[in-house]
This record gives structure tokens, sequence and C-alpha cells, in this order.
């Protein structure tokens, strides 16, 4: 069964009227707990990201900048990124428990899932943005390529934002392939990831965006990824893969223009498995609470294969002609790198 990886510690990162507080954990908690499939459920606390992990990632300076904030009381980062005195030490277990997560995956028969929050997949380097403080996701990455010797990695992020911060640090590195399907950037934040925004220098052909129209629905995605996941994941040939899954693209979401339904969740959560047959799972956004903890769950028991059937067919007249020309686009500009 699939080990969540969780922290009671998540809570002391709060602002109550944000959208990005702590009772989306407790959504998430209270559908586990109604869910008889998940009575057995292994619950994990995570030790906290040691600093010298964390600046495998982001530079010293950015470290000691969120470290001496917290110190002095916390504050906003920017207009929608925020701290408080525990947001530094909450972030250092946030990339602690992508790390751990990944350990399990690598060290057992299972898949384990990350619910880390702080979320991390904005922030850079040098930078925290869009509600992330540290790159959780990064951080296991570097873990696992200094302690375990992966070499190739696959993160498939289908939070309806693009995980600038992920790609950015990867950007020039061609042994991580960063698959990121998004809201079209000139309509959400952060205003990137765009399907020439494909990597640069030995990493070019390894950043792959695939900016959905806004109103893009559960048709238009799987659509899209049908043709362009199980392909480039055969020939890439990773040793690990992520799913960095967020929720905040179903229709319930407060936070964007486009309107997936529950099925996508588990659909995609099946698909990764069908690739890797275990995988790590880190969280990234998601504002709707019940929806957020409903399919949650779907995905809990996909990866647990507690769901008879995750098939979807796509009905081609619900498929919008800007998703079937999206794809025209990704496999004109993808050819070099990728067979479709
Ligand atoms: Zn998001």
């Amino acid at each position: 069964m699939t080990v969540l990886v969780y922290s009671e510690e998540y809570k002391k990162h709060d602002e109550i009227s944000h959208p990005e507080n702590q009772s989306r954990l407790n959504a998430m908690l209270k559908y586990i707990d109604k869910e008889d499939s998940l009575r057995d459920l292994d619950i994990v606390s995570p030790p906290a990201a040691s600093k010298n992990h964390i600046l495998k990632v982001h530079s010293k300076s950015h470290v000691n900048f969120i470290k001496d904030l917290c110190i002095r009381g916390g504050g906003n980062i920017d207009f929608d990124t925020y701290t408080t005195p525990d947001t530094y030490h909450v972030a250092k277990i946030s990339a602690g428990g992508a790390i751990t997560a990944s350990k399990i995956v690598l060290e057992s028969d299972q898949s384990a899932y990350s619910i880390g929050r702080p979320p991390g997949h904005h922030s850079n380097s040098e930078r925290s943005m869009g509600f992330c403080i540290f790159n959780n996701i990064a951080i296991a990455i570097e873990y696992l390529r200094e302690v375990y010797k992966i070499k190739k990695f696959l993160v498939l992020d289908c939070d309806v934002h693009y995980g600038n911060g992920t790609a950015d640090i990867f950007y020039h590195d061609p042994s991580v392939l960063y698959i990121s399907i998004h809201q079209d950037p000139r309509t959400i934040f952060p205003g990137q990831g765009f399907v020439e925004e494909m990597g640069e220098g030995a990493g070019e052909g390894f950043n792959l965006c695939l900016p959905m129209p806004a109103y893009s629905n559960t048709n238009d995605y799987i659509y899209i990824l049908e043709k362009i996941l199980k392909p480039v994941a055969s020939q890439f040939k990773a040793d690990f893969h992520f799913l960095d899954i967020g929720f905040d693209g179903h229709s319930n979401d407060p936070l964007s223009n486009t309107n997936l339904d529950d099925d996508f969740y588990p659909w995609i959560t099946t698909q990764m498995k069908e690739i890797a047959h275990k995988i790590a799972l880190i969280l990234e956004g998601g504002y709707d609470h019940e929806t957020l903890g409903r399919c949650n769950v779907k995905v809990l028991n996909a990866l647990n294969n507690h769901n008879e059937n995750n098939d979807y067919d796509v009905d081609l007249s619900h498929v919008s002609e800007e998703t079937k020309s999206l794809f025209k686009t990704i496999e004109d500009n993808f050819s070099p790198f990728f067979e479709f």
C-alpha cells in the first residue's frame, strides 16, 4: 500500500486569509479518515531536510534570507507569498517530506506521496514565489543523485500553474525531463510555460510544456497526454519518476479557469503507475477544500489499485481545435528529440 508522508508541523505555516493555508491538509486528512479502503494507510512523519541538502538547489543568500526573515517574525516575500516565524522550519520539513517519499519508493516496493506544504514548484534557486518557499522536488532530485546515484528523472507536473522554478533549476540539464501540463500562461500565473520554452544548451528538448487553452476539460487534457506522455517516457527511460500533483485545474478551484473533473486525477495517477510501477508523488496546489479532499482519495485509491477501472474514453467532440493544434505544434517543435 502507498505510504503517505505528512507532518503535523505543516500546520505552523499558516495564514488563514490566504488560499494556501493549513485547512488544505485538514480537508485531505478528513477525507482519508472517512475512506474505508484507506484504513490501513501508512503515515510517516518526515525529518527536516538538512541545510546542506537545501543548498544543493538554493543559493546560500536565498536560504539565509528566508531564515533571517522568519527569525525577525516573518512577513510577505511578494504580494502572494507569505512567511511566518515558523516558515523556515516548516519549509525544511516540506523538502524533507519529498526526500522521505523518494527514499521509500527506492527502498520498498511501494509508491509514496508527500503532502508537504508550503509547496515548491515556483521557487527557483534564488527566489521564493507563488506560495512556494523551497523547491521540494528539486531538493529530492539532488538528494537522490547524491545519495543513491540515480541518473535520470522524469517529472510530470499536472498542477494548473507552470512550475517555473523547477523548470528553471533544470533548464540546462538533460538528465531531468520536466513535463508540465498547465493553463495557457497568457491567462494565469506565472506568465511562463510556453511551448517554445524547451530547455537550453544540453538541456534543450528536456523541458516540455503543454500550455492548455483556458477552459480546457478532461477530454482536452487526456487527448494530449495520451499522445505524449507514454511515448516520451519510454524513449527517455528515466530511472525515477515523480508525479508533481496539483488539484487546482479542477473546475471547482477558485484559482484557475481550467475545467478538469474528478476523473482526471485517478487517470493520470494510473498512467504514471503504468509507466513506472512505483512513483513518488509530491503535492503542489489545490484550493477548493472539498474537491482537494475528494480527488486526493481517488489518487490514493488509484495508487493502491482500489479503483476497478481508471480508463478514460476521450470524447473527441469535447476536444477543442486549439488543443488539437497545440499537439501539432508540440510534435513539430520536439521532433528532433522525441517521436510521438
Ligand atoms: Zn498551482
